[in-house]
């Protein structure tokens, strides 16, 4: 089977700032991939390298095996993406964005206006069909940048943040119609600060941490990693932990053991195999149990543990090393590669001379150069 992403000590620079120190990844044909890291991690730059936002440094990155700089078409075509921020030519009814930008990606204008018209019905804003972007509300704006990305019927959906600052209603629905798309074979790769999201929806994650990969792993193992808190209730409990028989807790996986008047909390990875072991020892010994509780370890927890550094934050802009550069904050849909501001130093790509966003729309300027927000 073809991966969906296959990247390969990917690096990028901007000026004196170390975005991605060669990272390595593979993504799989079908999954939902989940792309965690702090504020400042590479996740953004990651994804602007996969759809030709931002030319990398180093290293090789795939999507359904087509090059993203010397097959950017090809890959660039199996790629919708939902970026953090709205990019879109506001001035226009949306649904006309929409075929816009299914026809620049090769669809006919007939089937172009009906993908319109299946994406706004699918995000739940086919009434606002003739509103333009500016005019809608903030969550209806989330939609449609979720529309945008559906109506070329990519084979791998990039959503970047998608749920940032939308409401618990939107989330639902967004979530609904992403597990449909990827339960129908569509890819996902996420990106989102909710990490319970992550661990809900993801079958693996990557987490980011200062432009590497730490870890690829399924929520489940990651979370494994991590220690869970077994809480036993007893009846008559002993007056210290060193009171208790040492066999009891004589288990490499646990990490620590203390009481907490009636409540004996063991600390241990694996908690609920650790669990049954110490329920039969306690029982052998003659401790009365009152009630058992295990608290697992919760993905945002082994998240917080590893990406956590001495400064407890790891954003090298925040720590100094931007170099004041002008950050790119829009996360865009690739359809402006060179407009995009990379700290002007060069790292913009010009898929031929002409701008996407022109080819696209068929207009040259929308008076904010595609409307970052
Ligand atoms: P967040 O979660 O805050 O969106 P992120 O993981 O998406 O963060 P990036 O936006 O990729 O992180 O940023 C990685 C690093 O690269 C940061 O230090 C950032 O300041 C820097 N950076 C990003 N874009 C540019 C740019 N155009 N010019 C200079 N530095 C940049």
């Amino acid at each position: 089977m073809t991966n969906a992403l296959e990247v390969t000590d990917l690096r990028k620079s901007y000026g004196g700032v170390d975005a991605l120190k060669g990272v390595s990844l593979t993504v799989p044909e079908g999954s939902f991939f989940g792309l965690l890291g702090p504020n400042g991690a590479g996740k953004t730059t990651f994804i602007n390298v996969l759809v030709g936002l931002v030319r990398a440094s180093g290293g090789s990155a795939r999507v359904f095996g087509h090059d993203v700089e010397d097959d950017y078409r090809e890959a660039r075509d199996r790629i919708g993406v939902a970026p953090q921020e709205f990019n879109v030519d506001r001035f226009f009814p949306i649904h006309e964005v929409l075929e816009h930008k299914a026809g620049y990606h090769g669809v006919s204008h007939e089937e172009a206006a009906e993908r319109a018209d299946r994406a706004l019905r699918a995000v739940g804003i086919h009434d606002k069909r003739e509103t333009r972007f500016d005019w809608l509300s903030g969550g209806m704006k989330r939609r449609f940048m979720l529309a945008r990305a559906l109506v070329t019927e990519p084979d791998l959906l990039i959503l970047d943040e998608p749920s940032a600052g939308v409401d618990v209603q939107l989330r639902r629905d967004l979530w609904d119609l992403v597990t449909e798309l990827n339960e129908r074979g569509t890819t996902v790769l996420l990106t989102t600060h909710y990490i319970e999201e992550a661990e809900r929806l993801c079958d693996e994650v990557a987490i980011l941490d200062q432009g590497r990969v730490i870890t690829v792993a399924s929520p489940d193992e990651l979370m494994d990693r991590g220690a869970d808190r077994v809480v036993v209730t007893l009846r008559d409990p002993p007056a210290t932990v060193g009171d208790l028989p040492t066999d009891l807790t004589d288990d490499d996986r646990v990490e620590d053991v203390t009481l907490e008047g009636p409540r004996l909390v063991v600390t241990a990875r694996q908690g609920g195999l650790v669990a049954p072991d110490l329920v039969r020892g306690l029982d052998r010994t003659g401790y009365g149990i009152l009630d058992l509780e295990i608290k697992r370890t919760s993905l945002e927890e082994v998240f917080v543990s590893m990406t956590r550094d001495d400064g407890g934050v790891s954003d090298a802009g925040v720590n100094g090393a931007d170099g004041g550069a002008d950050r790119n904050e829009s996360v865009d849909d690739a359809d402006e590669p060179d407009l995009v501001a990379d700290g002007g130093r060069g790292g913009e790509i010009d898929h031929g001379g002409e701008s996407e966003y022109e080819k696209e729309s068929g207009h040259g300027d929308d008076g904010g150069h595609g409307g970052h927000e």
